[in-house]
């Protein structure tokens, strides 16, 4: 994770601090670039938190860690920048191998659990990456359990659709701690896979649906599968 580990919104879910973040380290990618050889890693996914304190959302960073990782195939898990496409271009120009971009939960929970962020917002990023670059592959993710109805989840699988998501992690929402928002419900695996068998029949390239799935599951694999 990258930009540091100070968030500047405030999702119920999540458990990553929340305040004012310190100032961007230049040399972070550097230090990756070092870490990720000495990992011996050829698959890297970089995410950060988010950075709506900075003009650009931290775009810049992100850029020179894909760059400082040029031998290696990189996977960016954005923020949606406040919708400044301008800077999302340049990520785009940079040429990670995927662009991932969390919708998180459906479009109705929005205002009550993710107040900063915006729905359209999110889904226009997919469009943008591809109406700039297909050759990118888009990944987008969320949880379940945060009270969504089943009917929402196929909504928003043929929203990802139709927003041109190559790929989707979806995975049972759990509280990072005691004053999180609570679990809504516990989804069954047998309901994962009915998630699943249903994107891919719309035209999703992959799934990854179960109770432990996140972002980063099995990420460098689904990449490889995807492009063989
Ligand atoms: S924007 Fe991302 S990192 Fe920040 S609080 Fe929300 S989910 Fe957590």
């Amino acid at each position: 994770m990258i930009l540091g580990n100070i968030c500047t919104r405030d999702c119920l879910f999540c458990g990553v601090k929340k305040g004012s973040p310190l100032p961007v380290d230049s040399l972070e990618p550097a230090k990756i670039a070092q870490a990720v050889n000495k990992l011996g890693l050829e698959y890297v996914v970089v995410t950060s938190v988010t950075r709506d304190d900075l003009p650009d959302g931290g775009a810049a960073q992100f850029i020179a860690v894909i760059e400082a990782l040029a031998d290696k195939k990189v996977e960016v898990l954005i923020p949606d920048l406040q919708g400044n496409w301008n800077a999302l271009g340049r990520i785009i120009y940079a040429s990670p191998a995927v662009i991932n971009h969390n919708v998180e939960t459906v479009p109705r929970l929005y205002q009550k659990i993710r107040p900063q962020a915006g729905f359209k917002r999110s889904l226009e990023l997919f469009y943008k990456v591809k109406a700039k670059n297909s050759q990118i592959c888009t990944k987008s993710g969320f949880m379940v359990g945060l009270g969504e109805e089943d009917g929402e989840v196929f909504a928003l699988l043929d929203e990802l659709k139709s927003a041109n998501c190559d790929l989707v992690t979806i995975g049972q929402y759990l509280p990072p701690s005691k004053i999180h928002l609570k679990v809504d419900r516990f989804v069954d695996p047998a309901l994962f896979e009915d998630y699943k068998q249903y994107g891919e029949k719309i035209g999703i390239k992959h799934i990854e649906a179960g109770p432990f799935v996140r972002s980063s599951f099995n990420a460098e694999e689904i990449w490889k599968n995807l492009n063989v």
